[in-house]
């Protein structure tokens, strides 16, 4: 089975990661992408959050509709801060034949020197890496050891320049943000009157 793992604050879910979610998806022949929202992300402790339900929920409103794609609560259920390396060894154990992936934007692979145990995730995982617009994807690459940039595989995504943060600050300022993320997860920033303070 080969599994792709994508984690994230999702803060909200857009098309940018669908997108990429749905390229690793087809580039690396994926029988499953498990998108795993972050409870805390190591890198966000002090800025303020929307609660773990509404993220996990938006996720599964934006995904329904794939049958490839799984939302799991497991990084919001462990509890404390997320870490990857804990995910993917939970999820070596519970599938230990599987051919395991990471999914991940420019950025992302950027900072990913900084993760807890990024030699155990590449023990693991391969790293299928989306471009996003202003980042120097080549740059990143020459700037991490060998053995990590080995495991990477390139996902060749139609650039979209769309944030989270975006999205928020637009909701914040009563702009649109239709053709940013589907129409179930706008209806349910509207119902649930998200992002509406700073
Ligand atoms: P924020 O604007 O709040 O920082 P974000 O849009 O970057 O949020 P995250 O939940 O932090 O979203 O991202 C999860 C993963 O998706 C990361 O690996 C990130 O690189 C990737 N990603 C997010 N947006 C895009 C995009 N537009 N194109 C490609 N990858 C993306």
């Amino acid at each position: 089975m080969r599994i792709g793992l994508f984690g994230g604050t999702f803060d909200p879910v857009h098309y940018g990661h669908l997108r990429l979610a749905e390229e690793a998806r087809e580039t690396a022949n994926l029988e499953r992408v498990l998108f795993v929202p972050a409870r805390v992300s190591p890198f966000r402790l002090h800025e303020s959050r929307t609660a773990p339900a509404h993220r996990l929920q938006m996720l599964r409103l934006a995904t329904a509709d794939n049958d490839a794609f799984e939302v799991s609560a497991a990084e919001i259920q462990r509890g404390g801060v997320s870490y990857t390396v804990d995910t993917v060894l939970a999820l070596r154990q519970q599938y230990p034949e599987a051919q395991l992936s990471l999914i991940l934007g420019a950025d992302a692979l950027q900072g990913f020197l900084q993760w807890n145990c990024p030699e155990i995730i590449v023990q693991e995982c391969c790293l299928l890496v989306g471009v996003r617009p202003s980042y120097d994807l080549e740059a990143i690459l020459a700037g991490l050891p060998e053995a990590i940039r080995q495991r990477v595989q390139l996902v060749a995504m139609t650039p979209m320049d769309i944030s989270a943060s975006d999205i928020r600050l637009r909701v914040r300022t009563q702009r649109s943000i239709r053709y940013l993320t589907p129409p179930h997860v706008i209806e349910y920033i509207q119902q649930h009157r998200l992002y509406r303070e700073p």
